[in-house]
């Protein structure tokens, strides 16, 4: 704060107090911080929070990276505030910045300058995403955004409600969280599980994971890039069309975290090579690699073998789905966060209890379900009772997941259903009583499980994917057209999913 003694004396109670009396008064609120949030929390959030000044009643407090900054302003400010004011007398509002304008100081941690770690030509404004984006932005007038540029890895941003905080943990989760947990602790050594490989049906918090892993790491002033496996064909596209893929290459390797996501979308045979290069240039000069996917590494058809079993090389871990009391948690954890932006939305227990019961398929829904809640009550301006909990998740509880479906179940069914063998589905035979059937199995073995055509074609007595593609092609068409196979679509589905 500014003492320069042509302050008035009395005239602000801060400034009365005393530049040294301010600051020990600032240690006094993040004492007090870390007593009531526990030592982690604290860590994560405060630990770099710094007083700057205060002026005219605002205490203008600052963090290294806009993400910390915006985590406080949306989840803490008042807290600090309070917490502020109790200790000092004036102080009226709180302003959160982020320190150094041109280059934000990496946490000096030993661990992590005692980790070698090249440092090519990754000048600041050409890190990859994330907190690095931040920079990017201040960059934005000195250095326009070039597109294809080797510096732009096309890393998407983390999601800031994605952390290990918000993350529950039950059963069918625990062992995916610890080995996150393990691998964000780590400080520089050696890859602990190289590559974490998670897997797990549509929402079942796979994303969510490796988001938290990437703030993790990101926090400790490690170098991350979280890459979708979309964002990394594009990006390696773009490089080998701009004529940069050397770069691009470079550039990949000398970051400390890659996360991949998703990566059942990556195809192609110039892209898969180069996934593989990458992958085994990353895992080799120890850095971390995690990867998420919808199936186990074994079921990604669209790798090569070598890709595949390196991927299955480190830990691979399979998240279940979640059980109710999960659910549960995971329901009153969001209706948490949503309160705290809508003070005036209630949730009642037995509600909350009827949607986790209801709501079964997984977080995605969760989601939505607390979404509706919140525009039914913001709307009607009326208290979420039980009857309106249930018109507004309605639709949700019926259009939910597919569960997973065995293709071996769906071919029994459909053979039952047409007075065929299961063997005369998987047979060659080519008469129409047989081939419908086959048909109708193959369309209902892409919509309603994960497998891949190559898969589904194998599983049907060896057939090459583009036969399953035709027959899938044909049931749409011929849904659309005709209502009565239409709904014999809809009752085999609704029986395989009970
Ligand atoms: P996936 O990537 O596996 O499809 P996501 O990570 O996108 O799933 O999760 C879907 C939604 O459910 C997200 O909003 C996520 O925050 C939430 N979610 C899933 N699992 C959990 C969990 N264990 N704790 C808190 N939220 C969860
Ligand atoms: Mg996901």
């Amino acid at each position: 704060m500014r003492l320069d003694g042509s302050l008035a004396e009395g005239v602000d109670p801060v400034s009365a107090m005393g530049d040294g009396a301010v600051q020990a008064a600032w240690q006094r609120v993040k004492r007090r911080l870390r007593a009531e949030l526990g030592e982690d929390v604290f860590a994560s959030w405060f630990a770099r929070l710094e007083l700057q000044d205060v002026e005219g009643g605002v205490a203008r407090l600052t963090v290294p990276t806009r993400f910390l900054k915006s985590w406080i302003e949306s989840h803490y400010l008042d807290r600090v505030l309070a917490t502020f004011r109790s200790e000092a007398d004036g102080i009226e509002s709180i302003a959160v910045g982020v320190r150094g304008a041109s280059a934000p100081p990496r946490p000096a941690a030993p661990k992590a300058v005692a980790a070698p770690r090249p440092v090519p030509a990754m000048s600041a404004p050409a890190l990859p995403e994330g907190g690095e984006a931040e920079r990017g932005s201040r960059h934005a007038h000195a250095h326009p955004p070039a597109t294809g540029e080797a510096g732009d890895l096309g890393g998407a941003p983390l999601d800031a409600r994605l952390t290990f905080e918000s993350f529950v943990v039950g059963r069918s989760n625990a062992l995916a969280h610890a080995a996150a947990e393990r691998v964000a602790r780590t400080d520089g050594g050696p890859a602990l599980y190289n590559p974490l490989y998670f897997h797990a049906g549509v929402g079942l918090g796979k994303t969510h994971l490796l988001h938290a892993i990437g703030h993790a790491v990101k926090m400790a002033g490690r170098r991350v890039t979280y890459l979708t496996a979309d964002r990394f064909m594009y990006g390696f596209v773009n490089a080998l069309k701009t004529q940069n893929a050397l770069a691009f290459k470079e550039r990949l390797r000398a970051i400390d975290l890659l996360i991949l996501d998703d990566v059942q979308f990556i195809q192609g045979r110039s892209i898969q090579a180069e996934f593989g290069h990458t992958l085994n240039a990353l895992i080799d000069a120890g850095r971390q690699v995690v990867v998420a996917s919808d199936r186990p590494p074994a079921e990604l058809e669209s790798l090569d073998e070598r890709v595949r079993s390196r991927l299955a090389g480190g830990l691979v871990v399979e998240i279940g789905t979640l059980d109710e009391t999960l659910r549960a948690q995971i329901l009153l954890s969001r209706l948490e966060a949503v309160r705290a932006a809508h003070p005036s939305f209630e949730v009642g227990p037995a509600v909350a209890e009827y949607v986790a019961k209801a709501i079964t398929a997984n977080g995605r829904d969760l989601e939505g379900a607390v979404n509706r809640l919140l525009a039914h009550a913001t709307l009607t301006g009326a208290p979420v009772t039980l009857d309106t909990a249930e018109t507004a998740i309605r639709d949700l509880v019926k259009n939910r997941e597919p569960k997973r479906v065995k293709i071996e179940d769906i071919q029994k069914l459909v053979a039952s259903r047409y007075n065929v063998s299961r063997s005369d589905i998987l047979s060659e035979r080519r008469t129409a009583a047989v081939v419908k059937p086959r048909q109708i199995a193959m369309y209902l073995s892409k919509v309603l499980t994960l497998r891949s055509l190559p898969e589904i074609g194998r599983r049907f007595g060896g057939r090459d994917h583009t036969t399953v593609l035709h027959a899938v092609r044909k049931i749409e068409k011929a849904i659309g057209e005709d209502t009565a196979l239409c709904d014999e679509v809809e009752l085999l589905k609704r029986m395989l999913q009970d």
